[in-house]
């Protein structure tokens, strides 16, 4: 019998599914650094989501609109309950909120500015209103985030309607970073704070510890805003029955849930990875909840996280969703990840910037760094003059008309002359998991899990 020192090539390449690749290197980059890593956009493992779930179109039993000639409306009216004067949108896809510090000034003005040629809203971020961006969006909703960086009451009294963020979908329970590159002299100077410094936003609102000081604040923004624009409360999403049902009975207008899928500029990954839920199973708690209370038309919800096309805007509103919110879309449909940034009209090449990085085109998640190749996610004199306002404009406009054309599309194969009538009814499942989550039959049987 011989023996002998090289393993059966079988063997030598099996990967532990435990110990695999990825794990193998995160452990070594932990052992060598003692740091955990931070990144930018959202969650990369794969969970249930709308791609999972599909439309009934129009067929015998049911009447599809004729598409060039009967007119399908997409008009949404969000807050409703309290504010006399509730945001009126062409559409129900919003612009989420991303601070400035993350976003440079000039992709602030190229979100209102898109924003307003569709007629849709834009949302301010952590760090404060711009003028950029007040200037340039005719619906502008503005943050009171846990920070209170750059918040003050003229602007409160500036804008059209106001967010209280409890959290966010990809770190709710955790507050946002800006690391030191970023924070350049007129992002310290919004949020009073030193230049060039690491920067961590609180995890918590610093004047309520329950729900009960949250009935106090919204009666304070109530009181400066004079009862005019709505108060929306945005919880990242993890309990939402009981969340959504909290926000209701604390007196919010609009309540956002965002899902775990949803963005970041700068989070520890085993945040991003590990907690919140994913949207879809967010999205039918919310709705369970407002049912619950009989308060579904009344008070107004969007969802956010993972929301890329038309489709997934259909399938939320379809799920009992008023509108969607995109944040990630909105960074992608600028450049984000892009080969090339447009300047002076050249499509000028950016993979060595992403090489730079330790990265490439397709695979960037290095907004924290503040070095973003194509302008979008910096501050640095040189690199935002990579994204034109006008060019992030026209590029974010035809993003959001062709999302509203798609949904539109979507919602006359299914019989509806407006976008809200779209239903669960509507909807099948190709999963189990999804057929559970968003609590639609399994496609092909009348079976929803855990219902019967
Ligand atoms: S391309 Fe820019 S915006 Fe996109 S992930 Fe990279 S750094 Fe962030």
């Amino acid at each position: 019998m011989t023996t002998s020192n090289t393993a059966p090539a079988s063997i030598a390449l099996e990967e532990s599914a435990t110990f695999d690749r990825k794990t193998i290197d995160y452990i070594q980059r932990a052992a060598a650094s003692g740091l955990y890593e931070i990144r930018g956009l959202g969650a990369k493992r794969k969970v249930p989501h709308f791609d999972d779930l599909l439309f009934l179109g129009a067929s015998l039993s049911r009447y599809p609109l004729e598409g060039y000639r009967e007119k399908c409306s997409s008009k949404t009216v969000l807050g409703t309950r309290f504010a006399k004067k509730p945001v009126e949108l062409e559409m129900p896809i919003t612009i989420a909120g991303m601070s400035f510090g993350a976003l440079s000034a000039n992709v602030k003005e190229a979100l209102g500015r898109a924003a307003t040629e569709v007629g849709t809203s834009t949302t301010t971020g952590d760090g404060g209103m711009t003028r950029e961006e007040r200037d340039s969006s005719k619906v502008l909703v503005y943050q009171c985030l846990p920070s209170r960086y750059g918040f003050n009451p003229d602007d409160v009294r500036r804008a059209d309607a106001i967010e209280i963020v409890i959290g966010q979908g990809a770190k709710p329970g955790g507050g946002g970073m800006l690391l030191g590159q970023k924070v350049n002299p007129r992002v310290a100077a919004m949020r009073v704070l030193p230049q060039g410094v690491d920067q961590r936003s609180a995890a918590r609102h610093p004047d309520w510890t329950g729900p009960d000081d949250l009935v106090i604040k919204i009666l304070e923004l109530r009181e400066i805003t004079d009862w005019q624009v709505p108060i929306y409360v945005k919880i990242g999403a993890t309990r939402v029955f009981n969340d959504v049902k909290l926000a209701v009975h604390a007196g919010a207008d609009v309540v956002v849930v965002d899902g775990m899928q949803g963005g970041t500029a700068a989070t520890q990954t085993t945040f991003i990875e590990n907690v919140g839920i994913p949207t879809l199973a967010a999205l039918r708690q919310a709705v369970d909840a407002l049912d619950d209370l009989n308060m579904k038309g009344q008070v107004q919800l969007i969802v956010s996280g993972g929301i890329r096309s038309g489709a997934d805007a259909a399938k939320a509103l379809a799920m009992g969703a008023d509108a969607v919110s995109i944040g990630q879309g909105v960074l992608v449909a600028l450049g984000c990840n892009s080969e090339t940034y447009v300047q002076g009209g050249q499509h000028i090449s950016a993979v060595q910037d992403y090489a730079a990085l330790g990265t490439a085109p397709g695979f960037c998640h290095h907004c924290h760094t503040g070095r973003c190749p194509v302008g979008v996610t910096t501050q640095d004199p040189v690199l935002e003059t990579r994204l034109e306002p006008a060019v992030g404009a026209r590029r974010l406009r035809n993003y959001l008309k062709t999302m509203n054309m798609e949904l539109t599309t979507i919602a006359r194969a299914c019989g509806k002359q407006n976008v809200h009538h779209l239903e669960r009814e509507d909807l099948v499942a190709l999963t189990v998991e999804a057929a559970a989550m968003a609590g639609v039959p399994l496609a092909g049987t009348d079976w929803i899990p855990g219902r019967g």
